[in-house]
């Protein structure tokens, strides 16, 4: 597993915690060895780099997103690109858990249900033009929203339009989907759902809950 607030996730290449061919079919070994390996591997040593030749140095990583507004474009790109895929990685499995329990209730209150909500997810996703991330979050007062970011952007990010806690995010970058699906973002999408693990999403879930009730308590 993945822990994104661990100290050694701050600035390395997390560890995968499956082989690069397990998400097969729905995302491809080779898809995934240019993704992780290459991409990832790389926003990591060019934030590494810009972090070297900043004031910033000592930051943690959401610090610096929390502050991307101050960091210029190199330190921004390559923060949320580090910190947009570790989340990616960690929310992936060859074998994963349906939603279930508070979050799923939650889903259903605010979607109807979990097939509209894949709906719903789908559409914003399908409508956001170029390079970017479509994302469940929850924000500050508890909603669950759906939204997107621009290039490595996220809704941790002052400079986004929608701010809150990422539950969730899906790559929608070409990068992410070109060699298994082309054009046709929407099969790749649909085929996200087949390896999307609710496990850790229902942490990050139960996480966030907790957080904003100790800010209003
Ligand atoms: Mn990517």
């Amino acid at each position: 597993m993945i822990n994104i607030n661990s100290k050694i996730a701050q600035f390395e290449l997390p560890y995968l915690p499956y082989s690069t061919s397990d998400l097969e079919p729905y995302i491809s070994e080779a898809t995934m060895e240019v993704h992780y390996n290459k991409h990832h591997r790389g926003y990591v040593a060019k934030l590494i780099q810009a972090l070297e030749d900043s004031k910033y140095e000592d930051w943690p990583l959401v610090e610096l997103l929390a502050r991307a507004s101050l960091l210029g474009d190199k330190i921004r790109n390559n923060a949320g690109g580090h910190f947009n895929h570790t989340l990616f990685w960690s929310i992936l499995s060859p074998e994963p858990i349906k939603p279930y329990g508070k979050l799923l209730n939650q889903i259903e209150a605010a979607f109807e249900s979990y097939e509209s909500f894949q709906e719903q997810f789908a559409r914003k996703a399908m409508s956001h033009f170029g390079s970017g991330w479509a994302w469940l979050i929850i924000d500050s007062d508890g909603i669950l929203q759906l939204t997107t970011t621009a290039n490595q952007d996220n809704p941790l990010m002052d400079v986004a339009e929608q701010k809150g806690y990422p539950l969730f995010g899906l790559d929608l970058w070409e990068h992410a989907y070109y060699l298994d699906y082309q054009n046709n973002k929407a099969d790749y999408i649909d085929a996200f759902w087949n390896v999307l693990d609710w496990t850790e999403v229902s942490k990050r879930h139960q996480d966030a809950l907790l957080n904003i009730a100790s800010k209003i308590t």
